[in-house]
């Protein structure tokens, strides 16, 4: 019988003339709000993602890892930091930046360590000086990311001749979120790229800070000096690179 069946509107169903007198930004808005829920989902749910904060030494790669793991503190998220052993000459449990920033740190002598220390509920794991982690960080840092963990990986993304300094490279191809952070130059005062070795030694790891090394731009670094001379070697301890 005519009227018998009828079909629930959906609630969100609108006429034509109601579809046109929508305001022209809602759909955009809607658009946004979306983008936003998207981001959002990465942290909250259980997709994994890999951060990569590179650049010369003094740029502020720590201090940028070290806010990062200090938001995911705050909310609350269960957050795990590594370093290598080589790089204890500040702190051997903290992360320490040129600035005195710190965050506490467990320290580990290969990339596959990670993997051991690992706590089975971290959600944000922060791992910095990268570039001493060899080889086995990027299949590491990817293996924690496939895992759903929000991973912060911090390193040099080129030695002391300006040649590109892996694992980083690597780990730029692999990440979702890049971020190039510039020092200043020692020399001129401009956005300083590069990493300058200020000691003389051929040695590609040459553990230290002011004194041994300075920020300088693309004009003002020079590749080839200083040459290779006397010292063969530089104690590690004299500071933090
Ligand atoms: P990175 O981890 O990249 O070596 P840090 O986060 O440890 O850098 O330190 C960054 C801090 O270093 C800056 O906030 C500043 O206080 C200090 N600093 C010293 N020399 C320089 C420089 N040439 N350019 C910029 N910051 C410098
Ligand atoms: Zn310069």
């Amino acid at each position: 019988m005519r009227g018998e069946r009828r079909f629930r509107i959906p609630r969100f169903s609108r006429t034509a003339a109601q579809v046109q007198a929508r305001p022209p930004w809602s759909c955009a808005r809607r658009l946004e709000r979306a983008a936003a829920s998207d981001a959002m989902n990465v942290f909250q749910g259980h997709t994994g993602w890999l951060e990569v904060i590179c650049g010369p030494m003094f740029s502020g790669k720590s201090e940028e890892l070290i806010r990062r793991m200090r938001r995911g503190m705050i909310a609350r998220k269960r957050v795990q930091v590594f370093k290598p052993a080589i790089d204890n000459r500040y702190s051997s449990d903290e992360i320490v930046s040129h600035s005195d920033l710190r965050i506490p740190s467990q320290t580990v002598n290969s990339a596959r360590e990670i993997l051991e220390l690992l706590e089975i509920r971290s959600e944000l794991i922060g791992i910095d000086e990268a570039n001493f982690l060899g080889p086995e960080l990027p299949e590491v840092a990817s293996r924690l990311a496939d895992m759903g963990k929000q991973v912060i990986v911090a390193g040099l993304d080129t030695d002391y001749l300006g040649r590109p300094f892996e694992p980083i490279p690597s780990l730029l191809a692999l990440a979702e979120e890049i971020t190039k952070t510039l020092a200043i130059c020692m020399q001129c005062g401009g956005p300083a790229k590069f990493t300058q070795r200020l000691v003389a030694s051929d040695d590609l790891i040459v553990v230290g800070a002011a004194g041994l090394y300075e920020a300088r731009c693309r004009r003002c670094f020079e590749a080839g000096s200083p040459r290779q001379h006397a010292l063969d070697f530089v104690k590690p301890g004299s500071g933090k690179v």
